[in-house]
């Protein structure tokens, strides 16, 4: 879900922030923004046009050698951003695919390659976005963040856990809901509506 991958961001800068006390904030926030930032696309072209699971880690790759040779507060926290926008689109790999109720296994559909121009398959370990087993996993990288953090960060790591927390409870009825909403969409307005939300 998203805050499994804000909190997954923050846990990748978390190693930065033990070592290097001074820089905690920074690369904390720069791996909460990259953590989330693919999902922006989620009304348009969702796990498509913000995903890019090669681009991603090639970026962060060249851009990790950079922070080595020149470690600036700017290149490590864009180290750590690209860092967690890869993770993301690993993760996404790894859940359920692209559809209004993911835990029916019917997509295969789970992020788009731009490099090989194909879709890549769900691995479904995580059966979908919001399962209990996600927020195991939320719950795990959310630790290490509040030990590092200090009060205003950790505070947003324990509220994304608790959004997560809802959202599970709540996930598997928020498709009807969804679908309702869709269906009462004027004609002229639903190119704006995901396909998804029309099934
Ligand atoms: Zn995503």
């Amino acid at each position: 879900m998203q805050t499994t991958h804000a909190i997954v961001g923050m846990t990748i800068a978390a190693p930065i922030a033990a070592l290097s006390p001074e820089l905690a904030g920074i690369v904390l926030l720069a791996g909460l923004v990259g953590g989330a930032i693919p999902d922006l696309d989620l009304y348009k072209g969702h796990r498509r046009t913000l995903h890019f699971p090669v681009g991603y880690p090639v970026a962060a790759g060249i851009m990790a050698v950079t922070a080595v040779v020149a470690p600036t507060p700017a290149s490590i926290a864009l180290t750590v951003f690209l860092a967690a926008a890869a993770a993301h689109c690993l993760m996404d790999v790894f859940g359920g695919g692209l559809e209004l109720r993911p835990w029916e296994g019917r997509s295969d559909r789970a992020v788009y390659d731009h490099v090989r121009n194909r879709w890549i398959a769900p691995r479904r370990w995580i059966r979908y976005d919001g399962s209990p087993e996600d927020l195991g996993i939320a719950t795990a990288a959310t630790l290490p963040v509040l030990f590092v953090a200090d009060g205003q960060i950790a505070t947003i790591a324990a509220t994304l856990l608790g959004i997560s927390a809802v959202y599970v409870v709540v996930r598997r009825r928020l498709p009807d809901l969804a679908a309702m909403i869709a269906a009462r969409v004027p004609p002229a307005a639903r190119k704006w509506v995901p396909e998804r939300y029309f099934e």
